[in-house]
Protein backbone atom coordinates (compact mmCIF):
# COMPACT_ATOMS: atom_id res chain seq x y z
CA UNK A 1 0.00 0.00 0.00
CA UNK A 2 1.04 3.40 -0.90
CA UNK A 3 1.14 6.40 1.19
CA UNK A 4 -2.13 7.96 1.05
CA UNK A 5 -2.60 11.87 0.44
CA UNK A 6 -6.66 12.57 2.10
CA UNK A 7 -8.40 15.62 0.23
CA UNK A 8 -9.79 18.26 1.53
CA UNK A 9 -12.78 16.48 2.60
CA UNK A 10 -11.08 13.34 3.88
CA UNK A 11 -9.22 15.54 6.21
CA UNK A 12 -12.57 17.45 7.60
CA UNK A 13 -13.52 13.56 8.89
CA UNK A 14 -9.91 12.72 9.93
CA UNK A 15 -10.15 15.75 12.17
CA UNK A 16 -13.62 14.69 13.48
CA UNK A 17 -12.32 11.14 13.91
CA UNK A 18 -9.67 12.40 16.22
CA UNK A 19 -11.47 15.03 18.23
CA UNK A 20 -13.99 12.34 18.71
CA UNK A 21 -11.11 10.12 20.41
CA UNK A 22 -9.80 13.01 22.59
CA UNK A 23 -13.40 12.54 23.93
CA UNK A 24 -12.80 9.24 24.80
CA UNK A 25 -9.44 9.46 26.21
CA UNK A 26 -10.76 12.37 28.51
CA UNK A 27 -13.85 10.77 29.40
CA UNK A 28 -12.46 7.46 30.42
CA UNK A 29 -9.74 9.36 32.58
CA UNK A 30 -12.03 9.76 35.72
CA UNK A 31 -12.31 6.28 36.07
CA UNK A 32 -8.79 5.09 35.91
CA UNK A 33 -8.47 4.53 39.60
CA UNK A 34 -7.33 1.65 42.22
CA UNK A 35 -9.86 -0.75 42.19
CA UNK A 36 -11.10 -1.18 38.74
CA UNK A 37 -10.37 -3.80 36.37
CA UNK A 38 -9.28 -2.68 32.87
CA UNK A 39 -12.25 -5.06 31.61
CA UNK A 40 -14.85 -2.61 33.00
CA UNK A 41 -12.27 0.31 31.81
CA UNK A 42 -12.89 -1.24 28.24
CA UNK A 43 -16.59 -1.83 28.77
CA UNK A 44 -17.02 1.73 29.51
CA UNK A 45 -14.95 2.92 26.76
CA UNK A 46 -16.66 1.30 24.02
CA UNK A 47 -19.63 2.59 25.47
CA UNK A 48 -18.70 5.84 24.80
CA UNK A 49 -17.35 5.48 21.35
CA UNK A 50 -20.62 3.17 20.32
CA UNK A 51 -22.44 6.62 22.14
CA UNK A 52 -20.79 8.97 19.54
CA UNK A 53 -21.99 7.24 16.71
CA UNK A 54 -18.46 5.77 15.80
CA UNK A 55 -17.14 2.04 15.88
CA UNK A 56 -13.78 0.64 17.84
CA UNK A 57 -11.09 -0.10 15.70
CA UNK A 58 -9.00 -2.05 17.98
CA UNK A 59 -12.04 -5.01 18.32
CA UNK A 60 -11.68 -7.75 16.40
CA UNK A 61 -8.67 -6.37 14.36
CA UNK A 62 -6.80 -9.27 13.57
CA UNK A 63 -8.85 -10.96 16.40
CA UNK A 64 -8.21 -8.29 18.99
CA UNK A 65 -10.29 -9.22 22.01
CA UNK A 66 -11.15 -5.71 22.75
CA UNK A 67 -12.05 -2.34 22.11
CA UNK A 68 -8.75 -0.63 23.90
CA UNK A 69 -5.45 -1.72 24.59
CA UNK A 70 -4.86 -1.49 28.09
CA UNK A 71 -1.26 -2.09 29.40
CA UNK A 72 -0.32 -1.91 32.97
CA UNK A 73 3.86 -1.31 34.22
CA UNK A 74 5.82 -3.47 32.18
CA UNK A 75 3.51 -4.24 29.51
CA UNK A 76 4.35 -1.71 26.67
CA UNK A 77 1.43 -2.22 24.52
CA UNK A 78 -1.75 -4.13 23.17
CA UNK A 79 -2.80 -5.49 26.79
CA UNK A 80 -5.81 -7.30 26.45
CA UNK A 81 -8.71 -6.17 29.04
CA UNK A 82 -9.09 -8.74 31.46
CA UNK A 83 -11.29 -9.20 34.87
CA UNK A 84 -8.28 -10.32 36.10
CA UNK A 85 -6.32 -7.43 36.20
CA UNK A 86 -7.07 -4.66 38.97
CA UNK A 87 -5.74 -1.34 38.76
CA UNK A 88 -3.58 -0.53 41.79
CA UNK A 89 -1.98 2.04 43.00
CA UNK A 90 1.21 2.81 41.75
CA UNK A 91 0.25 1.75 38.76
CA UNK A 92 1.02 3.28 35.22
CA UNK A 93 -1.67 2.67 32.94
CA UNK A 94 -1.37 2.81 29.01
CA UNK A 95 -4.44 3.44 27.27
CA UNK A 96 -4.51 3.35 23.33
CA UNK A 97 -7.81 3.89 21.52
CA UNK A 98 -9.12 3.92 18.45
CA UNK A 99 -12.32 4.39 16.62
CA UNK A 100 -13.92 4.99 13.21
CA UNK A 101 -15.89 7.69 11.93
CA UNK A 102 -17.88 7.44 8.91
CA UNK A 103 -15.12 5.36 7.73
CA UNK A 104 -11.64 7.07 9.12
CA UNK A 105 -9.78 6.05 11.43
CA UNK A 106 -8.00 8.03 14.36
CA UNK A 107 -5.64 6.53 16.68
CA UNK A 108 -4.11 7.61 20.00
CA UNK A 109 -2.86 6.51 23.38
CA UNK A 110 -2.02 7.80 27.09
CA UNK A 111 0.22 7.02 29.93
CA UNK A 112 -1.22 7.43 33.28
CA UNK A 113 -0.04 7.44 36.90
CA UNK A 114 -2.60 5.74 38.86
CA UNK A 115 -1.73 7.68 42.51
CA UNK A 116 1.98 7.57 43.85
CA UNK A 117 4.61 6.24 41.43
CA UNK A 118 8.47 6.71 41.50
CA UNK A 119 10.37 9.58 40.15
CA UNK A 120 11.86 7.52 37.65
CA UNK A 121 7.64 6.51 36.57
CA UNK A 122 7.32 9.85 36.16
CA UNK A 123 10.28 10.81 34.29
CA UNK A 124 9.98 8.07 31.71
CA UNK A 125 6.00 8.86 31.08
CA UNK A 126 7.09 12.97 30.38
CA UNK A 127 9.96 12.20 28.12
CA UNK A 128 7.83 9.51 26.48
CA UNK A 129 5.37 12.72 25.56
CA UNK A 130 7.93 14.66 25.09
CA UNK A 131 9.15 12.20 22.51
CA UNK A 132 6.05 13.00 20.34
CA UNK A 133 6.51 16.61 20.54
CA UNK A 134 10.05 16.55 19.66
CA UNK A 135 9.24 14.50 16.78
CA UNK A 136 6.44 16.21 15.37
CA UNK A 137 8.79 19.26 15.16
CA UNK A 138 9.46 18.07 11.90
CA UNK A 139 6.35 17.25 10.78
CA UNK A 140 6.51 19.62 8.12
CA UNK A 141 5.82 19.19 4.50
CA UNK A 142 9.52 18.81 2.26
CA UNK A 143 10.98 17.49 5.04
CA UNK A 144 11.12 13.53 5.55
CA UNK A 145 10.07 11.06 7.67
CA UNK A 146 13.50 10.17 8.92
CA UNK A 147 13.83 13.65 10.32
CA UNK A 148 11.07 12.72 12.62
CA UNK A 149 12.20 9.24 13.99
CA UNK A 150 15.45 10.59 14.36
CA UNK A 151 14.29 13.93 17.05
CA UNK A 152 12.07 11.52 18.79
CA UNK A 153 15.12 8.42 18.91
CA UNK A 154 17.58 11.47 20.08
CA UNK A 155 15.66 12.61 22.67
CA UNK A 156 14.76 9.11 24.18
CA UNK A 157 18.48 8.38 23.95
CA UNK A 158 19.08 11.80 25.98
CA UNK A 159 17.85 9.93 29.21
CA UNK A 160 19.42 6.51 28.39
CA UNK A 161 16.30 4.72 28.06
CA UNK A 162 15.01 1.72 25.49
CA UNK A 163 13.71 2.56 22.76
CA UNK A 164 11.22 -0.08 21.37
CA UNK A 165 12.30 -1.31 18.11
CA UNK A 166 10.09 -4.29 17.32
CA UNK A 167 7.06 -2.00 17.33
CA UNK A 168 6.52 1.36 15.15
CA UNK A 169 3.87 4.45 14.18
CA UNK A 170 2.06 3.99 11.08
CA UNK A 171 -0.32 6.11 8.58
CA UNK A 172 -3.81 6.33 9.31
CA UNK A 173 -7.06 7.04 6.85
CA UNK A 174 -9.67 4.70 5.20
CA UNK A 175 -7.42 1.70 7.23
CA UNK A 176 -5.92 1.63 10.80
CA UNK A 177 -2.82 0.85 9.67
CA UNK A 178 -1.19 2.44 6.68
CA UNK A 179 2.25 3.00 5.42
CA UNK A 180 4.72 4.41 6.14
CA UNK A 181 5.96 2.92 9.20
CA UNK A 182 7.04 5.36 11.35
CA UNK A 183 10.27 4.17 13.84
CA UNK A 184 10.90 5.86 16.69
CA UNK A 185 14.40 5.80 16.22
CA UNK A 186 17.00 6.79 13.13
CA UNK A 187 16.51 5.21 9.76
CA UNK A 188 19.92 4.68 7.44
CA UNK A 189 16.98 5.63 4.70
CA UNK A 190 15.68 9.33 5.06
CA UNK A 191 11.69 7.73 3.84
CA UNK A 192 8.89 9.37 2.10
CA UNK A 193 9.14 12.97 1.77
CA UNK A 194 6.27 14.64 3.89
CA UNK A 195 3.31 16.17 2.27
CA UNK A 196 0.22 18.01 3.06
CA UNK A 197 -2.66 16.17 3.33
CA UNK A 198 -1.26 12.58 5.01
CA UNK A 199 -2.41 11.66 8.27
CA UNK A 200 0.18 9.68 10.69
CA UNK A 201 0.09 8.28 13.84
CA UNK A 202 2.93 9.07 15.71
CA UNK A 203 3.58 6.98 18.87
CA UNK A 204 6.97 6.70 20.87
CA UNK A 205 7.16 3.39 22.57
CA UNK A 206 10.20 4.02 25.80
CA UNK A 207 11.25 1.68 28.24
CA UNK A 208 13.08 2.64 31.59
CA UNK A 209 15.79 -0.57 30.57
CA UNK A 210 16.31 -2.47 27.77
CA UNK A 211 14.89 -1.72 24.33
CA UNK A 212 13.86 -5.69 23.73
CA UNK A 213 10.11 -6.45 24.55
CA UNK A 214 8.80 -10.25 24.41
CA UNK A 215 5.03 -11.18 23.15
CA UNK A 216 3.38 -13.16 26.18
CA UNK A 217 1.62 -16.12 25.44
CA UNK A 218 -2.11 -14.39 25.01
CA UNK A 219 -0.26 -13.40 21.51
CA UNK A 220 -1.16 -10.26 22.22
CA UNK A 221 0.40 -8.38 25.49
CA UNK A 222 4.01 -7.04 24.52
CA UNK A 223 5.94 -6.64 27.49
CA UNK A 224 9.76 -5.60 28.09
CA UNK A 225 11.66 -8.48 28.20
CA UNK A 226 14.20 -7.05 31.10
CA UNK A 227 10.57 -6.27 32.92
CA UNK A 228 11.17 -2.64 33.34
CA UNK A 229 8.38 0.19 33.17
CA UNK A 230 7.47 1.40 29.52
CA UNK A 231 5.64 4.41 28.39
CA UNK A 232 3.52 4.80 25.56
CA UNK A 233 1.99 7.83 24.05
CA UNK A 234 0.76 8.38 21.00
CA UNK A 235 -1.49 10.72 18.49
CA UNK A 236 -2.87 10.85 14.88
CA UNK A 237 -1.19 14.19 13.33
CA UNK A 238 -2.01 15.85 9.64
CA UNK A 239 0.89 17.24 7.74
CA UNK A 240 0.17 20.42 6.44
CA UNK A 241 1.61 23.59 4.60
CA UNK A 242 2.89 24.72 7.90
CA UNK A 243 2.60 23.63 11.63
CA UNK A 244 1.40 20.33 12.47
CA UNK A 245 -2.09 19.66 13.10
CA UNK A 246 -2.70 17.33 16.14
CA UNK A 247 -6.12 15.68 15.66
CA UNK A 248 -6.49 13.62 18.83
CA UNK A 249 -5.27 16.46 21.14
CA UNK A 250 -6.68 20.32 20.41
CA UNK A 251 -6.05 21.88 24.24
MG1 LIG B 1 -1.04 3.30 16.59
Amino acid sequence: MSVTIKTEHEIELMRESGHLLEKVHDGLIPYIKPGITTKELDRIGEEMIRSLGCIPNFLNYGGFPGSFCISLNDEVVHGIPSEDKVIRDGDLVKIDAGLIYKGYHSDAARTYAVGEVSQEARQLMDVTRQCFFEGIKYAKAGNHLNDISKAIGAYAAKYHYGIVRDLVGHGIGTHLHEDPQIPNFPQKRRGVKLIPGMTLAIEPMINLGCPDVAWLDDEWTVVTMDGSLSAHYENTILITDGEPEILTLTK
